[in-house]
Formats: C-alpha cells, sequence, structure tokens
C-alpha cells in the first residue's frame, strides 16, 4: 500500500470515528447563526447563516443525513439555500453536496477539492463572499486535508475551522505536518479575539485558549515523535514511550480506553511521522 493509500485508509477510519460521537441539535449563536451539532454517525458540525434574502450553509454533513439537515434548514427559515461552503472534502463535510448543485446551489471549496461539478467554485488563496450586506471570508490553509478552508464570519465574531482543531480526537495534519498545522491555528487566531467562537467539524466550540493548548500539544507530540525516530525507535516502540503516552492522553483522554486503541496509538504515531517524512524529503 503506498503512502497515498495508507492516508486515504486511515483517514477514512477516523472520519468513522470523529462522526460517532453525540448527536447535538441546532443551537442559536446570534438572529443570524445557527450551528447544527454532527456527530451520532450524522456527520460534521452544520454552520446556517441567514442572510436577508437567502441560507448559506457551511458543510452538509453525510448523505444519510438529508432529511435531518433540511428538517433542521426549514426549521430556522423559509428561505432557499443559495450557497454551500466546504471546509474541506471528507465525505461527512460534504456528503449531501450532490443534493444541492442539483439544486443548482453555489458551492464553494478549494482548488483541491477531490471531487467535480459544474456548480463547483473552486478558489486558492483568499476569497470574499458578499451576499446583501453580509461578509464572509474564506480562508485556503493545509494541515488536516489537502482542501482546508478556514471561514471567517466577522460580523458573528465566529470562525469555521473544519479538522483542523476537535476536542475529540488526536493530532490529524497528515497533509499539512506540524508546520501546516501551526499555521492554520494561527491563521485562524489572527482572524479573532478573546471572545471569538471557533466552531470545529466536530465537538464543542472552542476558544482562543483551546486552540493556543491544542496547537502546542499538536508540536509535542510531533517532536517527541521524530525525537525518538532519530533515536532509532520504530512506531511500535514509540507506543511504549512514557512521555508520548502522556501528550496523548492530553488530547482527548475519554477515547484512550476504547477496544484496539493500541493499534490505533501506533497508526496515529506511524501517520504523524509519515507525514513529516515526505514532507521535509519533498522540502529539500
Ligand atoms: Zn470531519
Ligand atoms: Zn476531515
Amino acid at each position: 500500500m503506498n503512502i497515498r493509500n495508507l492516508y486515504r485508509a486511515y483517514l477514512t477510519a477516523l472520519i468513522l470515528l470523529l462522526t460517532q460521537g453525540t448527536l447535538g441539535a441546532t443551537v442559536k449563536l446570534s438572529d443570524n447563526l445557527f450551528i447544527l451539532y454532527g456527530g451520532g454517525g450524522k456527520g460534521a458540525n452544520v454552520g446556517i447563516i441567514v442572510s436577508p434574502s437567502s441560507l448559506i450553509v457551511i458543510d452538509t454533513m453525510v448523505s444519510d443525513s438529508r432529511d435531518l439537515l433540511l428538517k433542521e434548514l426549514s426549521a430556522i427559515s423559509d428561505k432557499e439555500v443559495s450557497l454551500v461552503l466546504n471546509t474541506h472534502d471528507h465525505f461527512d463535510h460534504s456528503g449531501n453536496n450532490h443534493y444541492f448543485s442539483g439544486k443548482q446551489v453555489d458551492i464553494i471549496r478549494s482548488i483541491d477539492f477531490d471531487g467535480t461539478s459544474n456548480k463547483f467554485i473552486a478558489f486558492q488563496g483568499e476569497l470574499v463572499i458578499k451576499q446583501n450586506e453580509r461578509i464572509i471570508k474564506g480562508y485556503n490553509v493545509r494541515s488536516h486535508s489537502n482542501s482546508d478552508i478556514l471561514y471567517h464570519l466577522p460580523e458573528d465574531n465566529a470562525v469555521f475551522l473544519g479538522d483542523i482543531y476537535t476536542d475529540e480526537w488526536y493530532p490529524s495534519f497528515f497533509s499539512g505536518g506540524i508546520e501546516g498545522q501551526v499555521a492554520a491555528i494561527e491563521k485562524a487566531l489572527s482572524l479573532g479575539d478573546e471572545n471569538t467562537r471557533y466552531i470545529p467539524g466536530h465537538g464543542k466550540i472552542a476558544s482562543r485558549d483551546d486552540l493556543q493548548r491544542y496547537s502546542r500539544l499538536c508540536v509535542s507530540w510531533h517532536d517527541r515523535i521524530v525525537a525518538l525516530h532519530k533515536q532509532g525507535l520504530s512506531p511500535s516502540d514509540m507506543t511504549k514511550d512514557q512521555q508520548l503516552r502522556k501528550i496523548r492522553e492530553s488530547f482527548a483522554n475519554e477515547k484512550t480506553n476504547r477496544e484496539n486503541f493500541d493499534r490505533w496509538f501506533e497508526k496515529l504515531v506511524e501517520n504523524t511521522l509519515n507525514s513529516h517524512l515526505s514532507l521535509s524529503s519533498s522540502a529539500h
């Protein structure tokens, strides 16, 4: 299995795990912004923005959640969806894209998004979306996937993170490596302030402090793995390292007792190391 296929297999398994969280409800953050919590196999969290003339949706859950998503949208407003914004191309975030593109809804995504449709609008770098008086800014970053986009809603002081951060899992910066991870968090922090609500693809709304803590943990995790690699340890040996176990436990305690965790732990280490090795070799 080559590295790309290995990532793919790993990410699919990771996505399945991430979608097994607790299913939440729709919560109102402001008159114009709602969050439909994913989890429970339903897919990622969804942002629902009410503009004067229409609805804008950030991520579209898994395809099986279409009825739930449409029901929640119509409970918020009878306006039509005019735009879908994807945080990245994983299926738990984009499962109903085709439903919306079939309804002639434009879909904004990164140029590196893995999938096609004539209703897709791809961009690279930065994008400003203006709908009536409402502004949404999109920024390409590369950390969790090749197609990561942060969406900033200045009026609501909210930033949608996709999967560059989560309080439900472990580091997954396998596309951008640690540098991409740190840069993505830095970018998200630069868009906000002490009161910004950071909405992850999975899990609870985060604060500035949560993001900073996560970024520091990712660096410790990465650095420890690279140091152990330099000492000649294999990923399997590394899972026995007390320091690395401690770092791992700081990410998400509640998941460390799951069955077969040791195998997962090794996979996490292996993926971190592989992304480090492939990114550092392509840099030279
Ligand atoms: Zn996800
Ligand atoms: Zn993802």
